[in-house]
């Protein structure tokens, strides 16, 4: 059975005054049952890792390479030695802003791996994509050029049109993703059907039951809605409920 996962990513927001909110969900997180995750920026990796309560922490992308001449850039072991469990890797902030290929996230996937990192390995459509009829042909290739030889993964489906911009698909447009999803990690992988697939893209306390009771959606990756803990817990919350 897939794990039921609440990831949230900061993306570049927050300071230590933050941290408050984080403390929040942790401590909260000892009475709902599904795992929570945080990827704050890098900065509060080890801060909040360190805080009291079953949360789980993120980085939000690594270098594919264990170490060297990479300035700015973070490995995935110095993630783990933060107190990181999880990355996200090819969100499409990534994909689109530094160009990251389908080839780049799998070396960065094997790469999180390696220091005993899970990664949430992110996909997703573009508007023009979609409105032509390729969603999932996009999806799946995506799937196949990024994914590790390994199936300790986590997928999350994101359209890019439904990031932080209040737009979401519909029920059948969300099943249908995820169904061939899952249909094709159980093709590649002998335990396909165990990977969480977290669907990602407005996701709201208003419409996370909704999206939760979607058949293959394992839970959520959440943007704007994972920086206040009165919006992040009412999530976690649905999905326990799922
Ligand atoms: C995201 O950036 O991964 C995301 C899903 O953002 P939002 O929930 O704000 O749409």
């Amino acid at each position: 059975m897939p794990q039921k996962i609440a990831a949230g990513n900061w993306k570049m927001n927050g300071t230590q005054a933050n941290l408050a909110e984080i403390q929040t969900i942790a401590e909260a997180a000892q009475d709902i049952h599904s795992l929570a995750i945080i990827c704050p920026p890098a900065h509060l990796l080890h801060s909040a890792a360190s805080l009291p309560g079953p949360l789980a922490i993120g980085g939000q992308n690594c270098h594919h390479a264990p170490s060297g001449a990479f300035t700015g850039d973070i490995s995935a072991e110095q993630l783990a030695d933060c107190g990181a469990s999880y990355v996200i890797l090819g969100h499409s902030e990534r994909r689109e802003g530094y160009g990251e290929s389908d080839s780049l996230v799998r070396d960065k996937a094997r790469a999180a791996l390696n220091s005993g990192l899970t990664p949430i390995i992110c996909l997703g459509e573009s508007q023009e994509q979609r409105v032509g009829g390729r969603a999932i042909e996009v999806v799946l290739a995506q799937l196949t050029g990024s994914l590790p030889d390994d199936a300790e993964v986590i997928i999350a489906y994101e359209p890019i049109w439904a990031i932080g911009t209040g737009l979401v698909p519909n029920v059948a447009e969300i099943a249908e993703v995820h169904d061939a999803l899952r249909a094709q990690l159980h093709a590649i992988f002998a335990k396909g059907q165990d990977i969480s697939i977290l669907y990602g893209g407005s996701v709201k306390p208003s419409n996370a039951q909704e999206i939760f009771a979607i058949t293959n959606v394992n839970g959520a990756l959440v943007g704007g809605a994972s920086l206040k803990a009165e919006d992040f817990l009412p999530i976690m919350r649905s999905l326990a409920e799922s």
